[in-house]
């Protein structure tokens, strides 16, 4: 009898501080544990397990680093009979913020694309080098096993050089790898993806606009399976509208705050990264609390609703316009998934281009893909939960699996 092919996957999402593990089995898509270790480096570090079947385990107490991080989720991985030594593991799928123009696929990882990771810290100053530390943990752990990195980048390496390019001049904006270069794209892959099997048509021959709207937002136009812009671009700063970034802003904003403000420019990254956005325009980056005081009559809440919507209409006539044909515009995330009153407000008024939300549909709640516009809209208005630690694990997968 020759022995089960290793089909699971372990994901791993390693951040500073923290460290988000799944791991999944590839042939019944299950989940077989979910959890995370926060506050990593510091005396209150909090581990948090819950096993497929089971009870929901947390743990509390020092954990000092990556290393002891990921040995805690292996004892408790192996006490659920799961542990890291098992042959069924197929293979670890890393989540890595960073892959440049360099990387436009899944890639196994070895010394020369730890080494071009590392070589794109300086355009993910905070996210590379976390991401890498779990990386270097996972392969001192299991130096055994294929460790596959999945970009989240990589989707939008597709788009062309006039979605790409910001119109600077091109030697200044080489020299210093200026482009842009999108964000969550594991999730708009997944989601656009999704969307085509909800419409029963081959991603190929459908073409999607995807607003990923969580605390970090982000557009896309998805023609044909393959992204053609992005509204994130050398960073996540630019595009939507935030919980704490601003999104779109004449750059002279920055010149202006740096000369007349006398703002140096490290206060002015916090500024726009953290300090505006939502919370910037009415002090609350959590879109339930926003839909509470607007509804109560809170004027700086319409105010931040009002920007937060106007924004996404933008983009949405944008992508119209770039992808010319549109299937379905499908919201995700977050507040994309839960705040019908968002999805009403962004397609409201736009008939005319085949966008609409049917009332009652946009407002049941429900946990799975679904559509929301009437029947027979020319354009489908859809509501697609984001999945990308299985969409990490898909990639991974495909990439070692016979
Ligand atoms: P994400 O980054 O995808 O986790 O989304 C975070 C944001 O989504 C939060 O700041 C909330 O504004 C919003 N959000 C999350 N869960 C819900 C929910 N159940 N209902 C309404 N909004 C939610």
């Amino acid at each position: 009898m020759t022995a089960a092919p290793a089909h699971r996957v372990l994901v791993l999402n390693s951040g500073s501080s923290s460290l988000k593990y799944q791991l999944i089995d590839m042939e019944s898509a299950a989940r077989l544990a979910v959890g995370l270790v926060e506050r990593i480096g510091e005396r209150t570090s909090r581990l948090v397990h819950t096993p497929g079947s089971g009870e929901k385990r947390e743990r509390t107490g020092p954990v000092a680093d990556h290393d002891a991080a990921l040995k805690a989720v292996a004892r408790e991985l192996a006490a659920d009979g799961l542990g890291l030594d098992s042959p069924q593991l197929a293979a670890i799928g890393h989540r890595v913020v960073h892959g440049g123009r360099h990387f436009t696929e899944p890639t196994v990882i070895d010394d020369a694309v730890l080494g071009e990771i590392e070589r794109l810290i300086p355009l993910a100053p905070l996210h590379n080098p976390a991401n890498l530390l779990g990386i270097r943990t996972a392969m001192a752990l299991r130096p055994d096993l294929p460790q596959i990195a999945v970009f989240d980048t990589a989707f939008h390496t597709t788009m062309p050089e006039s979605a790409a390019r910001y119109a600077i001049d091109v030697e200044t904006a080489d020299a210093h790898r200026i482009r842009r270069y999108g964000f969550h794209g594991t999730s708009h892959a997944y989601v656009s993806r999704a969307t085509a099997g909800l419409l029963g048509k081959d991603p190929a021959e459908v073409n999607v606009i995807v607003l990923h709207l969580g605390n970090g937002a982000s557009a896309s136009a998805v023609e044909g399976g393959r992204c053609v812009d992005t509204s994130m671009g050398l960073t996540p700063l630019e595009g939507l509208v935030m919980g704490t970034r601003s999104g779109d802003v004449d750059p002279a904003v920055v010149f202006h705050l740096a000369r007349v403000g006398k703002m140096p420019v490290d206060e002015i990254d916090v500024l726009l990264n953290r300090r505006s956005g939502l919370i910037g325009l009415c002090g609350d980056n959590d879109m339930r609390e926003i839909r509470r005081r607007r509804e109560a009559g809170d004027e700086r809440a319409k105010l931040a609703f009002d920007i937060y919507v106007h924004r996404l209409r933008k983009y949405i006539g944008a992508y119209y316009a770039v992808l010319g044909r549109v299937d379905a515009v499908v919201f995700t995330a977050g507040v994309g998934e839960n705040e019908s009153v968002v999805r009403e407000a962004a397609v409201a008024g736009l008939e005319g281009l085949g966008l609409a939300v049917d009332a009652e549909l946009n407002a049941a709640r429900s946990s799975g893909a679904r559509l929301v516009s009437p029947a027979g809209a020319r354009v489908a208005v859809a509501v697609v939960p984001t999945d990308e630690e299985m969409e990490i694990a898909r990639q991974t997968y495909a990439l070692v699996s016979p």
